[in-house]
């Protein structure tokens, strides 16, 4: 994959202007990214004069096969002998750049005694903001990735959810996720349920789901190392009211927040797409995270979708667009997209249907208040 080449090119237009001579590329995702190489231990050193990937002795037929447009060379399971060598020899005397994110401590002072006298320079996103627009291969493996969630989740619904436990059912869409061709899940599957819905993040439990209420699934599934993302929220026989009501707002904000998703939208705009429609209906202090976040080698990359953010969605990038509805005691709602943004609008890539707004039971008189 000579992509490889061409994105390593991009990074040293970038570390020329950060005023270092070589780059020393230790996150995991980035390194993967850079060189192909896939493993536990790869630190990839890219400058000017070349770039090389250090591994050592237990990945080196992998890496050999993996990595394309560096020098693969294998060292101490430290590398830091082989990294000290790399700087010297790509880098010369000039100073060497590090991912500050990703570097500990104890790291970059292992770094400093052994480059010494040459400087350590802290750097910060020289890779994440590459990885931000994706190309042509990374979108065919979001987009596989986002088929295979789809087919598990539908396979997984086919044989219902009450009385199933949230655990059961998470582990049954990730076999299925594995059965349609991902490595595995991209993240731990949620399944929640009733008023473990009211969590974003819900741990599945070990009670079984009951009727009358809403369950959250959000899921994902990874394919040659690329993520997918989608949320859908199943009502079951017939949910409370407050309940149905945050379904139907949920997915107006959420179809809002699609439609309006194009280039040159800020992404802080988009979430207030969603937000006022969630807002406007009452359900405001309910909605407690961003709308959305970008999506690819890992589940959660740039670009943020939240009030804060301030990046501009441009053609290529990859985002959810996933509001939430949590009421405390009661239950949850979260419908999230995957969406490739195109050159006049965006593509939604999930592809699982949406369920229609349930209807809500007639409240049983006086006693609830809220
Ligand atoms: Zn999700
Ligand atoms: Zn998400």
């Amino acid at each position: 994959m000579s992509g490889l080449v061409a994105r390593g090119d991009r990074v040293l237009d970038a570390i020329a202007q950060e005023g270092v001579t070589a780059l020393l590329v230790t996150e995991p995702a980035n390194v993967r990214y850079l060189t192909g190489y896939v493993g536990s231990n790869g630190i990839a050193v890219l400058s000017p004069a070349g770039r090389r990937l250090i591994t050592d002795g237990r990945y080196s037929v992998s890496a050999r096969e993996q990595v394309d447009g560096a020098e693969v060379v294998i060292g101490e399971r430290d590398l830091m002998g082989e990294v000290a060598s790399a700087v010297h020899d790509l880098g010369g005397e000039g100073p060497v750049g590090v991912e500050a994110e990703h570097v500990t401590l104890a790291r970059a002072a292992t770094l400093e005694r052994r480059l010494a006298p040459i400087e350590v320079v802290p750097t910060s996103g020289i890779v994440a903001r590459q990885r931000i627009v994706k190309d042509a291969g990374e979108i065919v493996a979001i987009e596989r990735a986002a088929r295979v969630a789809d087919a598990a989740l539908m396979r997984v619904l086919a044989d219902g959810l009450v009385g199933r436990t949230e655990r059961r059912v998470a582990l049954a869409i990730e076999e299925a996720l594995v059965d349609e061709g991902a490595e595995g899940a991209s993240f731990e599957v949620i399944v929640a349920s009733g008023p473990r819905g009211a969590r974003p993040h819900a741990v599945p439990g070990n009670d079984p789901i009951p009727d009358d209420t809403l369950v959250v699934i959000d899921l994902g599934a990874r394919v040659d190392g690329y993520c997918s993302d989608m949320t859908r929220t199943i009502p079951l026989g017939v949910p409370d009211p407050a309940l149905a009501r945050a379904y139907e707002v949920c997915l107006e904000a959420q179809r809002a927040a699609v439609e309006a998703t194009r280039p040159g939208v800020r992404a802080s705009d988009l979430d207030g797409v969603a937000r006022s429609v969630i807002e406007d209906a009452g359900f405001g202090d309910a909605f407690v995270h961003g709308l959305g976040h970008g999506v690819g080698l890992d589940i959660h990359e740039r670009p943020g979708v939240r009030r804060t953010s301030d990046e501009t969605l441009v053609a290529g990038m990859v985002v959810t667009i996933e509001p939430g509805i949590y009421l405390e005691g009661l239950g949850g709602v979260r419908i999230e997209d995957l969406l490739l943004v195109t050159d006049d609008g965006a593509r939604v890539l999930s592809g699982a249907p949406i369920p229609s707004v349930p209807t809500g039971a007639v409240p049983a008189g006086g006693k609830e208040g809220e």
